[in-house]
């Protein structure tokens, strides 16, 4: 089977695996400050890795698959960037671009905490939330625009990074959750995994409305979409039981006759960007030949 790599540019850290259906080899490094030196990057690592068929690239924010193009990120402040055309010319190779999210979906879903599922929904909830939504096996992207669950209405009324105010990710992601615990309590908390720890009564009613939210939104996702399963990663994922059970209460008490996904941790980790971006790069090349 051909050999390809996948690379999952994120905000620090830049992960880059070796595929042949299952991921062979791992590395990991500081994300380049430019998208000139990913570039650099990525050429070297595929130097190391030859001889390798073809690349997937897969970046956060708004990704137009199709052209080839970062069209917007936040985080790495970049607008427009053609990563296909350019990597294809210092490379040589065929590339792909991916969402770092869509292509943990479809690693999840390919070998990963839903194989052998076909209609699955990757929950990712980190610093934000977002999804990838898998149909009959299949990424919907809906030209780079789906998925943005986390920036849908969560019956408040607080300031969103988005630019608007009332977003679920405002409440509900684990950087909102270390946030409101400081806003509320005057105390610190590097994370909601310290909140969860501290268990102190505002410690618990900001987990208790993080908690009401999400149960909402998978309530949504449930009934939209019918999944199989909703996958859920990211770092709060890491809180497990405490969150995986009041979850799975409340979303049943939700849903009525609609089906009632399993929710279940992801299987992957961090390096589900990556290895789906390898697997849309064997999935390319498949597709050519
Ligand atoms: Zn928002």
């Amino acid at each position: 089977m051909a050999r390809v790599v996948g690379i999952d540019v994120g905000g620090t850290d830049m992960k880059a695996t070796l595929v042949d259906g299952e991921p062979i080899a791992f590395h990991a490094r500081p994300t380049p400050d430019t998208p000139a030196g990913i570039v650099d990057a990525v050429a070297e690592l595929v130097d190391e890795w030859r001889p390798a068929a073809a690349i997937g690239l897969a970046v956060p924010g708004v990704v137009d698959e199709e052209r080839g193009v970062a069209v917007w990120s936040e985080n790495l402040d970049w607008r427009d960037v053609p990563f296909v055309a350019q990597l294809s010319d210092r490379c040589g190779l065929p590339v792909v671009l991916g969402h770092d999210v869509r292509t943990g979906a479809l690693a999840e879903t390919r070998i990963g905490a839903a194989r052998g599922m076909r209609d699955v929904v990757y929950l990712s909830i980190g610093t934000g939330i977002a999804a990838g939504i898998v149909l009959g096996g299949r990424l919907h992207a809906g030209d780079g625009y789906a998925g943005e669950i986390g920036h849908t209405p969560a019956g408040h009324d607080e300031p969103c990074a988005c630019g608007g105010s009332g977003c679920l990710e405002a409440i509900a992601s684990a950087a909102a959750i270390a946030r409101r615990y400081t806003a509320r309590s005057g105390r610190p908390a590097a994370g909601a995994a310290e909140v969860l720890a501290a268990g102190d009564p505002d410690a618990l009613a900001v987990w208790d409305e993080a908690l009401d939210a999400l149960a909402a939104a998978l309530a949504w996702i449930a009934s939209v979409l019918a999944p199989e399963a909703v996958v859920i990663g990211g770092g709060l994922s890491r809180a497990g039981a405490a969150l995986f059970d009041p979850l799975d209460d409340r979303l049943a008490r939700h849903l009525t006759f609609q089906r009632v996904p399993r929710l279940v941790p992801a299987a992957l980790g961090d390096r589900a960007g990556c290895i789906g971006a390898g697997l849309l790069a064997l999935d390319s090349i498949r597709a050519g030949s």
